[in-house]
């Protein structure tokens, strides 16, 4: 079993949402001030809907607020104000964020990583596999961006800086290939996990989606029920762009989970939501800056208590 360690670290969560916290705090706190009623109920759904939790979970937290309202007139503001910090909670708590786990026989877990050059694909591959080796974990990373030689050259100085095992493709060499051939290194070396790198292949380009798809056919062959996570990495600081790059991709290649990175590059910390609300696909790792150790699982109270103060 992998992974049963990760814990989020409030401090970490709470640097990262800085910039979302001092906006989104402040302006629901202002909101909460004076009469709740239909009007102010409206510029709450308008304010969630403009920091990014899309519509369906915007509407859903409002029609929260409005009922309480209904229910109860004479709450303060403070009620209110937790309200809304609870609903979200448990909002965001619908879907399992943690890692599968599969059983000791069956390892190594395979963690397949896709996503559109430049979200921190490549970053988020050796931040998964330092957050792994902290947990005394035995991790192999595969280097199958075989389109860009600059990608297998990062993931080599990161799988060097780490002291992990790197199985790497030459450049243009069949990316599946490259994944078969570090499975069977990952299983011949007992290691516990398995993480790929895959090209940032445009979302719309149906041929390179397909080659995506041969990749996972690979992973299924070379392992037992891999890839058992494929993991979407999203920019946080796209908006409604990253939900329509998550559609396309789950679309073609079912996805097990998001990886959120850039959360500390935005004040809009509402897309966590829409991406789990829109999509019923968990996030399960947010990116809190460039280092290595800026990954933290995510974690819907950690990420509520620090949106919202
Ligand atoms: P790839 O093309 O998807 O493989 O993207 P890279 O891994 O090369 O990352 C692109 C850029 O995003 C790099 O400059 C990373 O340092 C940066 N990056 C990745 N994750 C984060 C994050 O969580 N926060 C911030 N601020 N930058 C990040």
């Amino acid at each position: 079993m992998v992974l049963q360690f990760f814990k989020s670290s409030y401090a970490k969560v709470k640097s990262a949402l800085s910039r979302a916290r001092s906006f989104f705090g402040e302006k629901i706190k202002s909101l909460f001030q004076g009469k709740i009623d239909e009007a102010a109920l409206e510029k709450l759904e308008q304010f969630l809907y403009e920091v990014d939790f899309g519509v369906q979970t915007s509407k859903e937290l409002t029609n929260k607020i409005r009922q309480l309202q209904k229910e109860n007139p004479s709450l303060k503001p403070d009620d209110y104000y937790s309200a809304l910090r609870s609903h979200l909670v448990s909002l965001l708590s619908r879907y399992p964020s943690a890692l599968v786990q599969i059983p000791e026989e069956k390892l190594p877990l395979v963690i397949l990583i896709v996503g559109v050059n430049g979200n921190g694909k490549t970053t988020s591959v050796a931040k998964l596999s330092y957050l792994l080796k902290q947990g005394n974990q035995k991790v192999l990373v595969a280097a199958a961006d075989t389109f860009r030689a600059a990608a297998i050259e990062q993931l080599e100085t990161w799988a060097h800086r780490l002291n992990i095992d790197i199985v790497k493709g030459t450049p243009q060499s069949d990316p599946a290939a490259v994944a078969f051939d570090a499975l069977q290194a990952a299983k011949a070396r007992k290691c516990d996990a398995v993480i790929v790198d895959t090209a940032g292949r445009l979302h719309t380009k149906i041929p390179l989606m397909q080659e995506l798809e041969k990749i996972r056919r690979s992973c299924s062959k070379a392992s037992s029920g891999g890839p058992h996570e494929v993991l979407l990495v999203l920019d946080a600081t796209t908006g409604q762009n990253a939900i329509d790059q998550a559609k396309q991709f789950h679309k073609f290649t079912p996805l097990t989970g998001i990886i959120l990175t850039k959360l500390d590059g935005t004040a809009k910390g509402g897309i966590v939501a829409a991406i789990q609300q829109e999509l019923g696909i968990p996030v399960k790792f947010i990116g809190t800056g460039e280092q290595i150790d800026d990954i933290q699982p995510f974690d819907p109270q950690t990420f509520v208590d620090n949106l919202f103060e």
